[in-house]
């Protein structure tokens, strides 16, 4: 394969790294209608590359067109959703404690509090979003809205698309006058890179998406800088399911379809991707299983997003298989190839999957393990032995929901979002979206990688005591005058 882009030199990291930093310290003083007005210029922008984006990010990928195009928009929405809550500016969360001079013992004093930017951040994107998750994907939107330049480590998977991106970013700083070093573009397929930029002493945080291995990786570099940062990394999950009898009684049909489809669509690249579907053993179950058995062996294979994934794909699931008692129960009946994802589904009794933890792993791509419980307790148990998700999800009747108190709040203990009826594919961009949770779905699973909350992972709260209004930000003065939501001596107020 013929190398596109050279991989960048160490020299080169420096003078980015120096250049964001310069650019970090102009940015950080425009204000948020400013801020908000290049954001909106980037999607402006990427719209504007029109349909070669689109043809380079297929050839790259091995996506449709149909998906790209839906996911460009789903990157352009995401980028002006943020410029809009920017612009409004509520979200430094200004809050205001008047001073009390005569107060005894001592008098109190005036101190003002808000959210503000933490400096450059470094980006790392996933294969399977080279648009959602990449060069002005959800971390970089989230960064600038905060008030940080952004340096992206293109992803090897996708280096053309990435730099047909970055070059609207360009055309987007040029137009509304920002500075140059607000976005900086690293190519690079070495992990030497990827680590040079984690440790540079100009980097303030990461934001990263991809796998676990990835992830934790650079995670445990951070850490180890003799100035620690932090990762926010959103990773893997295995996404289970659990399938109330009532529910698989009366609808497993229904649910057995819908889950084919959640399970191989994309040829099971997603990281919401349903990787466990957990029932107790009954009639029920046996007819979930032979409907989704019957709907996977008509499923196409597809070629997967490049050779690693594909190769990773195969490793894992060969990995499941090979364990004791686990049972394939269906795999396409369609012939395919190296490079092709191979829609499949297979089972195992709970016990053996509590003992076996090489069966807790996420398998990337459309592949799912069904967990067969004997009672109601053995489910609980297996709630007991999962690791941090970024989704759980309940199918359940009234009636199942009714006794189902306990395995609501046991599965709430270990997810970012909880899903009733409905499948965890299909992360909806918007204010009140979870995408993340307990480790290790993601480092910090107090935030989210979606909506505008993002960007609380790239702020720090900064409080000024006794300070005159003139030399206070506008969002901290009396009288309020962005007509800003602030709390004032416990008070909301607008
Ligand atoms: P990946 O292999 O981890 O790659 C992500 C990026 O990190 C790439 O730029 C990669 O560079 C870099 N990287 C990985 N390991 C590194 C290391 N040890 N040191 C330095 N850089 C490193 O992930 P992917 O295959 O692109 O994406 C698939 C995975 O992403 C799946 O596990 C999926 O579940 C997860 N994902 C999660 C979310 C979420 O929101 N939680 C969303 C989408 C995807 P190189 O290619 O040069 O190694």
């Amino acid at each position: 394969m013929i190398k596109l882009f050279q991989d960048a030199t160490l020299t080169e990291i420096e003078e980015a790294m120096q250049r964001a930093y310069a650019a970090f310290l102009i940015y950080r003083r425009t204000t948020a209608k400013q801020k908000a007005g290049f954001i909106r210029a980037v999607a402006d922008e990427i719209e504007a590359l029109g349909e070669p984006l689109i043809e380079v990010a297929m050839r790259e990928t091995h996506l449709p067109a149909a998906r790209l195009t839906g996911e460009r928009g789903r990157t352009c929405f995401q980028l002006r959703n943020i410029a809009d809550v920017v612009a409004e500016g509520s979200w430094v969360e200004a809050t205001i404690d008047t001073a009390l001079p005569e107060r005894l013992p001592l008098p109190k004093p005036d101190i003002r509090n808000m959210l503000v930017p933490i400096g450059p951040v470094v980006v790392f994107g996933a294969s399977n979003f080279p648009f959602a998750y990449s060069t002005a994907g959800v971390d970089p939107a989230a960064a600038w809205s905060a008030g940080c330049s952004v340096v992206v480590k293109a992803h090897p998977a996708h280096p053309e698309t990435s730099e047909m991106v970055a070059e609207a970013i360009k055309k987007a700083i040029a137009k509304t006058g920002m500075p140059e070093g607000l976005f900086e573009h690293i190519h690079g397929a070495s992990f030497e890179i990827g680590k040079a930029l984690v440790l540079h002493p100009k980097t303030a945080a990461v934001g990263f998406t991809g796998s676990f291995a990835g992830g934790k990786a650079l995670f445990d570099l951070a850490a180890q800088r003799p100035v620690p940062i932090p990762v926010f990394a959103e990773m893997g999950s295995t996404n289970p399911v659990f399938l109330l009898p009532d529910a698989l009684e009366k609808e497993a049909e229904k649910y057995a379809k819908m889950y084919a489809g959640s399970i191989t669509g994309g040829m099971g690249q997603f990281c919401t991707k349903p990787g466990l579907l957990i029932g107790v053993e009954s009639q029920g179950l046996d007819t979930f299983i032979s409907v989704l058995a019957a709907e996977i062996r008509s499923i196409l294979p597809a070629p997967m997003l490049h050779s690693g994934i594909a190769k990773a794909f195969r490793t894992k699931r060969a990995e499941v298989l090979g364990q004791e008692k686990v049972v394939v129960e269906a795999e396409t009946s369609q012939k395919y190839g190296e490079e092709e994802g191979i829609p499949s589904v297979a089972s195992v009794t709970a016990a053996q999957f509590v003992a076996i933890t090489a069966l807790h792993q996420e398998v990337f791509g459309p592949f799912s393990l069904v967990i067969k419980c004997k009672d109601a307790a053995e489910m609980q148990e297996v709630i007991g032995h999962l690791e941090g998700q970024l989704t759980c999800t309940v199918i359940g009747t009234e009636k199942d929901l009714a006794q189902a108190a306990d395995l609501l709040f046991s599965v709430s203990l270990i997810c970012g979002r909880l899903i009733l009826n409905g499948v965890p594919t299909g992360v909806e961009v918007g204010a009140a979206m979870q995408h993340g949770g307990p480790f290790p779905a993601s480092t910090d699973g107090r935030f989210g990688s979606v909506g505008p909350h993002a960007m609380k992972r790239f702020v720090r709260p900064l409080a000024f005591q006794n300070f005159p209004m003139p030399l206070l930000p506008d969002e901290l003065k009396d009288g309020n005058p962005l007509g800003i939501w602030r709390m004032v001596n416990g008070n909301w107020e607008k």
